[in-house]
């Protein structure tokens, strides 16, 4: 496949814990040329999480506003606060033809399949069930009841991962982000 030919757009999705963010940092800190979209929450911020890095953290009124003036590309609600990804900035990167990378939940996947044919949707897998809920109990960033909500809505995105058009398992985060990396066209 010629460069220019690669898909230039990379959606990431995977339930909640399977290791997305750290799979992605650890891309980024050897390949600072991908550019990863940042999202709009209302969620609120965790410990060391800052605005308009990790996310715009905005109110229900802000993303009220966003859906409204359709700002974003995709948005979806998962596990009690709504997530989007702002449409603009993706746009003009890929415009660049800088790679790009939305790290989303499935519902989000689902719309830019809808969206945007043209990109490639890769779903992140634990090893296990149970390493899953290791890992997001482990990351202790999330009270029980979130974390329950959060491994519910874990079943639905791994019964869906054949709608992907690759899956990724997430044993080792250096050989994840190289397959990843490999994905994109970037090595
Ligand atoms: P997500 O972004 O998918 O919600 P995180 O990146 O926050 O998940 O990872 C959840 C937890 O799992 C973190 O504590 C992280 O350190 C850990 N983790 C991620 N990848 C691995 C891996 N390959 N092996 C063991 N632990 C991992
Ligand atoms: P967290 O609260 O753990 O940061 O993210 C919860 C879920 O929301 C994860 O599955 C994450 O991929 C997803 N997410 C983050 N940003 C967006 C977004 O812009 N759109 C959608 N649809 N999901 C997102």
């Amino acid at each position: 496949m010629p460069p220019d030919a690669r898909p230039r757009l990379t959606v990431l999705s995977g339930p909640s814990g399977v290791g997305k963010s750290t799979v992605v940092a650890h891309m980024r800190k050897e390949h600072p040329e991908v550019w990863l979209s940042v999202s709009a929450t209302t969620r609120k911020p965790r410990p060391g999480e800052e605005h308009g890095v990790h996310y715009f953290f905005v109110t229900d009124e802000e993303m009220d506003k966003m859906i409204a003036n359709g700002e974003l590309l995709e948005w979806a609600e998962f596990a009690g606060n709504r997530y989007g990804t702002p449409r603009a900035a993706v746009l003009e990167h890929l415009e660049a033809g800088v790679p790009v990378l939305l790290e989303i939940d499935l519902q989000g996947a689902r719309q830019v399949r809808e969206s945007m044919p043209e990109g490639q949707l890769v779903f992140l897998a634990p090893p296990s069930w149970e390493e899953l809920v290791r890992r997001l109990t482990g990351r202790g960033t999330e009270p029980p009841e979130v974390i329950e909500r959060r491994l519910q809505a874990a079943r639905t995105e791994l019964a869906a991962e054949p709608e992907f058009d690759r899956t990724l398992v997430n044993t080792s985060v250096e050989d994840v982000a190289r397959e990843l990396l490999a994905l994109m066209g970037v090595v």
